[in-house]
């Protein structure tokens, strides 16, 4: 049953994936909303982002969180959005990733 981190960040990124088709199947009008992503602060399409508590996360910040969560690296959204603050997100990008690049994906 053990998956290893790889394992986890593809079947997020899968995940995170079908909600924004989801999403735009009960709201085709979505494609075109943009809202402020609380955790990375960029402007970024509605469609498959979540709410978590006060915060609405855009999809690539979804998966970063979704995987930190399974992979036991915090359990608080509040975690990932302080060190985005921070500007530490090659840090916790490395830190949840490992030696994914996830630069070229996050930009
Ligand atoms: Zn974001």
């Amino acid at each position: 049953m053990n998956k290893t981190p790889e394992e986890i960040i593809e079947e997020m990124q899968a995940v995170a994936h079908q909600m924004i088709l989801d999403d735009l199947e009960e709201n085709p009008d979505l494609e075109f909303e943009y809202f402020d992503c609380s955790c990375c602060g960029k402007s970024k399409p509605y469609a498959g982002s979540i709410k978590y508590g006060e915060y609405r996360l855009c999809n690539d910040c979804v998966v970063l969180a979704e995987t930190g969560f399974a992979l036991g690296k915090f359990n608080d959204v509040q975690v990932l959005i302080d060190a985005m603050e921070d500007n530490r997100l090659e840090e916790i990008c490395s830190f949840i990733k490992n030696e994914q690049n996830c630069n070229t994906e996050l930009n």
